[in-house]
């Protein structure tokens, strides 16, 4: 059984290999282990990370995003409560469909 980094990487893989020097990661690698191997599959297609940009937030704004972080139960596309009129039912923009608090 694959831990959650290898499975994670093997998710990722057949993107990377079809697009290999033209891609944009956003949120992975998350851990060291992710990045090893990440490193360890990118030397095996030739390919290596040009730019890393790492974006520092304070506490206080991440729990702010998180505790207004509503998500599309249907099209799973994530938006900020405050986005919307707090005192109409939150609809998704692109389905329709109903937006739901985030569970974490
Ligand atoms: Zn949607």
């Amino acid at each position: 059984m694959l831990g959650r980094d290898e499975w994670a990487i093997n998710i990722l893989m057949p993107y990377i290999q079809v697009e290999k020097n033209n891609y944009i990661l956003d949120g992975f690698p998350r851990t060291l282990k992710q990045a090893r191997l990440l490193d360890l599959e990118n030397n095996k297609l030739k390919c290596k990370i040009d730019l890393a940009i790492k974006i520092e937030v304070s506490k206080e704004t991440l729990m702010d995003r998180v505790s207004k972080r509503i998500v599309c139960k249907s099209c799973g596309i994530a938006y900020n409560a405050d986005d919307f009129d707090e005192n109409c039912e939150k609809i998704c923009p692109e389905c329709d469909s109903l937006l739901i608090k985030e569970k974490r």
